[in-house]
């Protein structure tokens, strides 16, 4: 079965068959009810909405013998032959390959015989924005002073492209876009018709496919149903237009969150080897973007997703590793590479290169946070007198606390993979089977840190600005809620420091960083800066101090600080 044939099968008889359009189906129905229909019409909108559909069922309203209450009977000789297009007094011009004014002319000699008897002449010309400037005037000499019985349909997706002489001439009517639901609906009615089992998971993206459009909708189900028996599932649509399936961009997403450019490339690796259109998977990924955007900014926006509700469920969840921030660069920075994805020689490489960006990307973001963030310490800092950065003691900038920005709360989340948990706001500590006693002695935990501090002098900065506890092979250790910095910065070196722990104290613990009410007292942070060794002093003293700490943490995160042109591209205007 053609698509023609599905689409003429199921082409709307009467102005209530025609879905989504009720806004313009009404009022033209009472028009004709009341016999004040205008000579001129025009309908705008998207393509594949009926508004060569609506302007066919006026046609045969105007000249079918049996009209009932507007709505044309559509089995009289007339009707039919109108659907037909042999009807001598309904002609149907595309404005796209009639652009000149010799074809208007033509038209306009026929607008002047006067139609056969009891009938109504009908021009309906589509694309009607396509037409020259010498056929536009003709038009217009038309439509100052119409015949009796002449009615102008004009349809076009390009308003604005029409002459404000012909637009002031004309009712406009302005076709939308469907719903998902009623593109939906209409699907299953159709394919219910035609026998055909249209599961919910095909729907939905056969309804994503064809973006709102009821002809193109029609169309994709037509090619699906050509290729099965009597039942249309996901995997017949994803086969029949080689679309890329969900879990590849749920795949993609997972590489992102854990940095891992390696997981990315092989699934590049998997679906080039699949055969499937990188062309494709690029577009997807902008939309999957926008997706976890949504989710994102809030959870009620899930019905404007378009996957099923666990895809949906996932998605959210991975949604809330990523920053608004993040998010809205990442979409801009995929519309961007997939217009180069689609128009390189070598695709491949294109989306090779795309993919590995998105799993930089995220740290590039937090980064410029950190940076920020520190700004801000040292800046309060300073405000406060020289010096008592370090120490701890640094008033909390209004930005941080129980409502970190989004991209920190992205960072914190992505680097709290296991074995470390942050727990992302205060809590009281948790009861555990025993009450966790501090660390064995006060010793122990000096000897940690004067071991960290010859070995990874920045980690044991951070580290002794927290509260230990030892616990059944647990070794806790609480920050202030300010210092979550300094968490976010020990979270990708827990084995470091459960290793020196092991070194240190010839035993295993697991390591566990908590924001919490208290961290360690300033007095006796103090002290262990005392017990330290004096040559480690002045790099713990570094490592607390304003702008080299920057580059202290910029080393710890492994990555690079920004340029400052990159900077105030992300710190924007109002920050
Ligand atoms: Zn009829």
């Amino acid at each position: 079965m053609s698509y023609q044939a599905i689409a003429r099968k199921y082409r709307p008889e009467t102005f209530a068959d025609v879905v989504g359009q009720t806004h313009v189906t009404g009022t033209l129905r009472a028009a004709l009810r009341k016999d004040r229909l205008s000579h001129a019409y025009l309908f705008a909108g998207p393509r594949g909405c009926g508004k060569t559909t609506v302007a066919r069922l006026l046609a045969k309203a105007l000249n079918c013998g049996e009209n009932r209450e507007g709505d044309p009977c559509g089995k009289c000789e007339t009707c039919q032959a109108i659907a037909r297009g042999s009807y001598l007094d309904v002609l149907e011009i595309d404005a796209a390959s009639n652009t000149g004014v010799d074809n208007i002319r033509e038209l306009r000699d026929m607008a002047l015989y006067a139609p056969g008897e009891g009938s109504s002449r009908v021009f309906i010309i589509d694309e009607v924005h396509m037409l020259s400037k010498g056929a536009f005037n003709a038009l217009l000499k038309i439509l100052e002073e119409p015949p009796a019985r002449v009615y102008f349909f004009f349809a076009t997706t390009e308003p604005n492209k029409i002459p404000r002489t012909i637009l002031s001439r004309c009712q406009r009517f302005d076709f939308r876009l469907l719903g998902r639901q009623e593109l939906g609906e209409r699907l299953d009615h159709v394919a219910q018709a035609e026998g055909v089992d249209l599961e919910p998971s095909a729907r939905r993206l056969l309804v994503s496919l064809a973006e709102g459009s009821v002809r193109d909708g029609l169309s994709l189900l037509d090619q699906v149903i050509a290729g099965v028996v009597d039942a249309v599932d996901e995997q017949a649509v994803i086969a029949a237009f080689g679309l890329v399936r969900t879990e590849a961009y749920l795949e993609l997403n997972e590489a992102m969150i854990a940095q891992d450019a390696g997981r990315a490339l092989r699934l590049v690796d998997e679906l080039a080897a699949a055969g499937q259109s990188l062309d494709e998977f690029a577009r997807g990924v902008v939309t999957n973007f926008r997706n976890l955007l949504l989710l994102r900014l809030d959870a009620r926006l899930a019905g404007m997703v378009d996957l099923a509700p666990e895809q949906v469920e996932q998605l959210s969840a991975q949604a809330t590793r990523f920053g608004e921030q993040d998010l809205l660069a990442l979409i801009d920075l995929a519309g961007r590479h997939f217009e180069r994805i689609h128009r390189s020689t070598q695709p491949r490489i294109m989306l090779e290169a795309s993919v590995v960006a998105y799993c930089r990307f995220e740290s590039r973001v937090l980064l410029a946070d950190l940076a920020r963030r520190l700004e801000a310490l040292t800046a309060g800092g300073a405000a406060g007198g020289g010096g008592s950065a370090a120490g701890g003691r640094v008033p909390t900038p209004p930005d941080m606390g129980r409502n970190p920005p989004p991209g920190i709360q992205a960072g914190a989340a992505r680097l709290a993979a296991p074995p470390v948990s942050v727990t992302p706001v205060p809590v009281q500590p948790a009861p555990g089977p025993s009450t966790p006693d501090p660390v064995s002695t006060d010793e122990d935990w000096v000897r940690l840190i004067d071991h960290l501090m010859q070995t990874r002098p920045r980690v044991g900065a951070c580290l002794m600005q927290g509260r230990p506890e030892l616990a059944a092979g647990r070794l806790r250790v609480v920050f202030a809620v300010d210092k979550r910095f300094q968490v976010d910065s020990l979270c990708g070196e827990s084995g470091a420091i459960e290793e020196a722990a092991h070194q240190t104290w010839g035993r295993t613990v697991k390591l566990e960083l908590v924001l919490g009410d208290q961290g360690q007292n300033p007095d006796r942070q103090e002290e262990i800066r005392q017990e330290v060794a004096p040559t480690h002093r002045e790099e713990l003293d570094e490592a607390c101090r304003g702008d080299d700490a920057l580059g202290g943490l910029v080393d710890l995160m492994g990555g690079s600080p920004l340029p400052d042109s990159e900077r105030e591209k992300w710190d924007g205007p109002g920050h």
